[in-house]
């Protein structure tokens, strides 16, 4: 998907979008998703079905990276949110801190 892209350029992009517009929820999946594995384990985490999750992901990529000119990807989101942990994601890595990711874990 992103072959034909250099991957010095996909990091610094990723570094350098910063995206104040990510909200809570967005940035809670995404972590949910990258702590799970895979949406499928991640959804009953969340008492979520699949499907939404998997659309909410969708959401959450195109916010994030189609401003960057860059294609949805698992991965990149992922980099991303690794990137972005002390500004644009602060408040969903803040719940990842207090392992307040996944509801059934809260307590
Ligand atoms: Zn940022």
């Amino acid at each position: 998907m992103i072959e034909s892209i250099d991957s010095g350029d996909v990091l610094r992009t990723l570094r350098e979008g910063c995206c104040r517009g990510l909200g809570l929820e967005h940035q809670r999946i995404l972590l949910a998703r990258t702590l799970a594995g895979s949406a499928r384990t991640a959804a009953p985490l969340l008492f979520m079905a699949e499907r939404t999750l998997r659309d909410r992901l969708a959401q959450a990529e195109d916010i994030i990276l189609v401003p960057l000119g860059l294609p949805r990807d698992t991965a990149l989101a992922a980099v991303w949110m690794g990137f972005h942990r002390e500004c644009c994601a602060a408040e969903g890595w803040a719940l990842a801190e207090k392992s307040a990711i996944f509801p059934a874990r809260m307590t």
